[in-house]
Formats: C-alpha cells, structure tokens, sequence
C-alpha cells in the first residue's frame, strides 16, 4: 500500500470539522476519500453502515468501492458507495409512502420521459428537437429546483411559457403512474428533508460521515443535498478540482467550491501538489494549456515519475487513417513490447467518433470495451421486458402498460385503447385499473373488455408468483408464456440478431438475479421491485463489461473518463470543431472545452498521443479539418510532430499487415 503524504494524511486524519480537499489531477483526491473511510472505520470505529461516499459516474463509484473494499477486506457491510442518483433513489424508495409513491414506483429513464413530453404536447407534429428543446428545459427546471408554477412565473416568451405548461402536465403524469424521473432521484429527497424535519434528522442518524468526490460537477439540488445531510456536524469532506469541471451544461455549478467557505465557515483547506500518476512532460503540459483558463483558486502541481516520453502529435490524411493509426499501433506495441490491451485507452470528444474505430479494431481482432454508447436499456427487447417487470411491480405505470399491451400481438385495437383511456382519464384511475372496473363494461364491447381483462388476470397471477414464490422463476415463466422468443424470430431482420436479442434478455434475468441476491444480503426484505429499481440506474453495459476478462483497449469519452487513469492514452479528433467541440466555439464557451482535454491530458500515465485528420466526413460532406487550437497551446519543446504526407501512412498500414500477418502465423504454428 502506498505511503501517503503528510498533506494527504492531514486530509484522511481531519475529522473535527468540515474538510475540502482542493488539488489538481492525479494527485491522490480519491486515494483520500477511500483512505479516510478506511481510516473511519478502522481508527474512529465508526460502523461502514454509517458512512456515505458519493460521486458521479457508475463507474467512478465502482472504483472506489473496489479499492475501499482493499483496504478493508470484511468490513464494508453496509457502506454506501454509489453516485448521487443511487442514493437519492435509497433515500426515496425508503420515504415513498410520505412522498405519495407506492411500493415499486417506475423510474422513468431519458427516453421515457421524452415520449411522456412528446404525447403531451399538444400538436402531434412536434418534432423531435421540439422535444428536446422542452425536454432539457424541464430538467434544469428541476435542477435548479423550480416547481412549475415558478417556472412558468419566471418564464420569457411563449416558448418557455409553453413549455412550463408541459412541465406542469409531466410532473402530473409522473404522478399519476406513480413514477419519478432521473433529475427526481436528487430533487424530490431534497424536498422530502425540507419538509419534514424529523425525516432528515433520521437520515441524518443514519449517515455519520458523507465524503464527496468530484465536488466541482455537483448542481443545486445535488449541493443542497450535501447539505442537508451534513447539517450542523461539519462530518463532511468533499475532495475536486476547479480545473476538471465539465459538466456545466448539465447544471453543474463549480462556484459550489467557493459557496462551501461560506455555508461552512469552519471549513478546513488542504491542497495537494505532488501528482502520482503522470510523467513529467505530460503534467507540464496539462499544466500550460489550463494555466490559459482564468482561475480563483492557485494549484501547483509536480511530479517525480520521471521526464517521460515526449507527446505525440500524429497527423493523418483523414479519419480512417487516424482510426487505423490507433488500432494498428495498439496491436504493434501489444506484440513488440508485451504491453497488456488494457493499458491503452482512446478516447474522444463524442461517442460517433468511436463507430470506425471499432471497425478498425475488428479487423485487426484487437478486443476492446467501449463504455457509455448505447445504453443497455435502450435496446428495443429491454425496454419490453422491462415494460412488463414494470407494470408488474407498479400497476399505475400507464406508460409500460401502452408498451406491453400487444406486444405480442393480442388484438387489441387503437379504438378499444383510446376508450380505455378515456375512461381511465374520467375515472380518474390507472389503465390497468380501469380494465378492471365494472363500469367499463359500458363503454366496449364484451369481447374487447374480455381480451384486456385475460390480460390484467393473467399478470395479477404473476404478481402473486412473484411475491409469494420465486421471482426470478416468475419473470422466466412470464417470458415463456408470451412466448418472447418467438416473437422476437418473427420479428427480427435475422435469426442471429434475434438470437442476440434473446440472450440480452437472459442477461437481464441473470443480472436480476445477482442484483436482488446482493441486495439481500444487505436487507433480508428487499425485493424484486428494489432489484429492477437499482437495475435502471446502474449502466448495465458497464457491469457486463466489467464481469468479462477485461484485458482489453477501454473507448470512451472524454466525459467518462474522469478519475481514471491509463499508462498509454490515445486522444483522437484534436481538431478544431470537434475538441474545442462546434457549439462551445459557438456560444464562446471555450473554458469548459480547455477543462475536458485538460481531463483528457491527465489521465495517461506514460505516454500520450494525440491524433488529427486533415479531413474529415460530416454530414455525407468532405470538409477540410483545422488543428484544435489546444495543440498550439501546448509546450512545442515536449511535442514530437509525426505523419505529415500520406507515405507514413502507407507505411504504418502495412506495418500494421504485417504484424498481423506474423500474428497469424504463430497462431498457425502453436
Ligand atoms: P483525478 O483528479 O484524476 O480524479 P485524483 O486526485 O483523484 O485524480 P487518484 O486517482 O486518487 O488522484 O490518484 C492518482 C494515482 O496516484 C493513483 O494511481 C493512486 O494510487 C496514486 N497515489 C495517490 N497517492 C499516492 C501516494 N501517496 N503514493 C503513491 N501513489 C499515490
Ligand atoms: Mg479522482
């Protein structure tokens, strides 16, 4: 284990006051929040159930359970380390009942939400920027805690106001199918503690100590969270960086840092200088091109690892030779110099940057794991087994009800659907109640009212399994008895995406039930509806990732790859338009860009290369591509320029060819 510094053990030692670790990258900010729950538990016997550390991604939290549970093998029972939305919903799934919520209320992830808004709105030709447009208005709405009837007081010009009428509507319908959405799992606990005093004080009893990570990216209602539970104890440390905020855009607010000497007017400063991830040369360069940010608080920071390689600048002809520039010297340095796939990391501005890399990378069988594309949930034969499971634990989901309903087919017709709801609507109930009510009768033919009351009979039976019996064997035999294998065949393009379909399916059963037997090993009570709960938040493509060998080149954004760190990084697109990103040069928000490669820079622990392609396709377009003025803002005297002229590339290419030619034919040997 390493030794820690006299700053950083002055941070983990602390605990007479509120404590902020204020320190640049690399320099060992969650080595202290993991180091000081150790030091919690061991040295001030606090019990881990009465610890609480959070941060922002799955994976990040991942991490830092992981080397918690390190440091203090046997003893993390109970300790929570998740991000804020897992705690937010722990919070919200305990104090439903004075929230208003039943048992087993839906979370509606971004494309729920998003349909939501779009059959609210009015006219049915909304188009889908429309949509967004209201969609992310509501979100900051909520994030910056504004209830609708504030939003529409504060709103300028009818499309805000109009917006704040459909946010009212969603909040309402939300409600009504006893649902929360993503920016509810901070807000809505938030709420709850202001109200309710005695709810706070008893999680306040619960949660002894909170350490926060990445402080610099918490928004309002995250901020006000933090304070909450802390109240007057100061049994808080919350560890950033003001350089690595990167998510103003999502209502993060970094001047948080600055608020917390004023709410916290004991509030101890540790600073940490020395960085014990990269070379030299590389923290000399993270360092010049931030320095051209404007800054509040002054950081330094060195390092002893060594002057290190010189970084790499690699211009290519276009992005398919930049792409296979990255595959094929990954595989080259892998075969040359021994260096394990999972050393290397490439990463990006935006997700479509990584499509023809992964083809690349296929071609040359280099495996990699790409985190963060298309979510898991997303895929058309979760979204139906999870409208079901849905509708299952939470009747008054009308939303996963409209999803499953025919699905497989089961002849029930627009017609019969639009009375339903209209009755439903009058009757002020759910659809799946309604189907249920004598009334209905009256209002649809006998026949209709039968195939939807089979329907309702036949998930109540699976309900009664689920909660009296085995849930997992429930939800098996509920797949089998719509036959969903079947009709993914009928449906699919081909029989081998069905079957990829069909063992997505499965992995979503399988991880059910690990989930649910990892959560009651915590709490003997939890059940199914906890499972899918927990399910929705974390990014499941990550954890199925994550159970792999996981000797593999990690893809990325430049988002998510905050608080990791890699000894080889790949940084692809370091062109204008792209990293500083269009809309940033746009608007004039040139900061937050300078922030997300100052991120990128600091992960790679040896060697960095940077990448470029003189043109580029956008849009079925040819364009000519500009260097990222972050190049020029580099130390020239640590940067080695390579590929200018297309006869390098020709060259790499074959290199490339031919050391998987050789590949091959050792393969062939063995
Ligand atoms: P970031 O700003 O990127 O999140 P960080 O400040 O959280 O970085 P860590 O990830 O905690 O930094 O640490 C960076 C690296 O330095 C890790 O590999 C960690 O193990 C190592 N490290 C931290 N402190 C020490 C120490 N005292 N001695 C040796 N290595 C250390
Ligand atoms: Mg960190």
């Amino acid at each position: 284990m390493s030794k820690l510094n006299p700053r950083q053990r002055e941070a983990v030692h602390y605990i007479s006051g509120p404590l902020l670790v204020l320190a640049g990258a690399g320099s060992g900010k969650t080595s202290v929040i993991t180091r000081k729950i150790a030091y919690l538990v061991e040295t001030c016997g606090i019990e881990a159930r009465h610890i609480a550390a959070v941060t922002f991604t799955n994976k990040a939290a991942r991490e830092m359970k992981e080397r918690v549970t390190q440091l203090l093998p046997g003893k993390t029972k109970g300790l929570t380390v998740s991000t804020f939305h897992n705690l937010g919903m722990n919070i919200i799934r305990r104090e439903h009942k004075q929230l208003g919520l039943k048992a087993g209320f839906s979370i509606f992830d971004d494309q729920d939400s998003r349909t939501l808004i779009k059959d609210l709105l009015l006219h049915n030709d909304e188009d889908s920027e429309h949509v967004d447009y209201v969609r992310n208005m509501i979100s900051n709405w909520k994030n910056e805690m504004m209830l609708p009837a504030q939003a529409e007081a504060s709103a300028v010009g009818p499309q805000e106001i109009l917006a704040a009428r459909a946010y009212e509507a969603y909040n309402t319908h939300l409600k009504a199918y006893n649902a929360v959405d993503f920016d509810d799992l901070i807000w809505t606990p938030v709420r709850l503690f202001e109200d309710h005093p005695d709810v706070l004080e008893r999680w306040q009893r619960r949660i002894r100590y909170l350490l926060v990570d990445e402080y610099q990216d918490t928004n309002l209602s995250q901020y006000k969270l933090v304070r909450q539970l802390v109240g007057h104890r100061g049994a808080l440390t919350v560890v950033g960086d003001d350089d690595q905020s990167i998510y103003a855009w999502r209502g993060a607010r970094p001047e948080n840092l600055e608020q917390l000497q004023v709410d916290f007017p004991s509030l101890k400063v540790v600073k940490l200088e020395q960085n014990y991830r990269s070379t030299s040369r590389i923290l000399k360069a993270a360092n010049t091109l931030i320095a051209n940010n404007p800054h509040v608080f002054d950081k330094t920071l060195w390092s002893e690892m060594g002057l290190g390689d010189a970084l790499r600048v690699v211009h290519t002809r276009n992005e398919d030779a930049e792409c296979e520039r990255v595959a094929t010297e990954i595989l080259d340095l892998h075969l040359r110099n021994n260096i394990p796939f999972k050393d290397f990391a490439v990463l990006y501005r935006g997700n479509h940057q990584a499509r023809l890399l992964e083809v690349k990378l296929q071609s040359y069988q280099v495996p990699y794991k790409l985190s963060g594309g298309t979510s898991f949930f997303s895929r058309a034969e979760i979204k139906d087994l999870m409208g079901y499971l849905k509708v299952l634990v939470n009747r008054d989901d009308d939303n996963a009800f409209l999803r499953i309903i025919n699905l497989p087919r089961r002849e029930i017709g627009p017609t019969t659907l639009q009375k339903l709801g209209e009755y439903a609507s009058e009757r002020d109930v759910s659809l799946f109640d309604a189907c249920e009510e004598m009334g209905l009768e009256q209002h649809l033919s006998k026949s209709a009212v039968e195939k939807l009351r089979r329907f309702t009979h036949w998930l109540h039976q699976k309900y009664r399994q689920c909660y009296e019996d085995d849930p997992i064997q429930a939800i098996k035999e509920l797949i089998q008895d719509i036959d969903y294998e079947g009709w993914l065949f009928q449906n699919a393009s081909s029989e081998s995406v069905a079957e990829k379909r069909m063992q997505n399916v499965y992995f979503l059963v399988d991880s059910l039930r690990n989930t649910l037997e990892r959560l009651q090993e915590d709490d003997p009570e939890a059940g199914i509806e906890e499972a899918i709960a927990r399910l929705i938040l974390l990014d499941l493509m990550d954890r199925q990732e994550e159970e792999d060998d996981s000797n593999r080149v990690q893809l990325m954004t430049l988002h998510a790859s905050k608080g990791l760190e890699f000894p080889h990084v790949y940084l692809m697109g370091m062109e204008e338009e792209l990293l500083p990103h269009r809309n940033s040069i746009e608007n004039g928000d040139i900061e937050e860009e300078r922030r997300l490669a100052y991120v990128g820079i600091t992960r790679a622990k040896k060697t960095l290369t940077m990448t470029l392609a003189r043109q580029r396709k956008q849009f079925g377009e040819l364009i000519d591509c500009t260097a990222s003025r972050f190049l020029d803002e580099l130390p020239p005297e640590d940067l080695e320029t390579e590929g200018h002229g297309e006869k390098n590339e020709r060259v790499n290419q074959a290199r490339g060819r031919a050391t998987l030619n050789s590949l091959r034919n050792m393969f062939d040997d063995l």
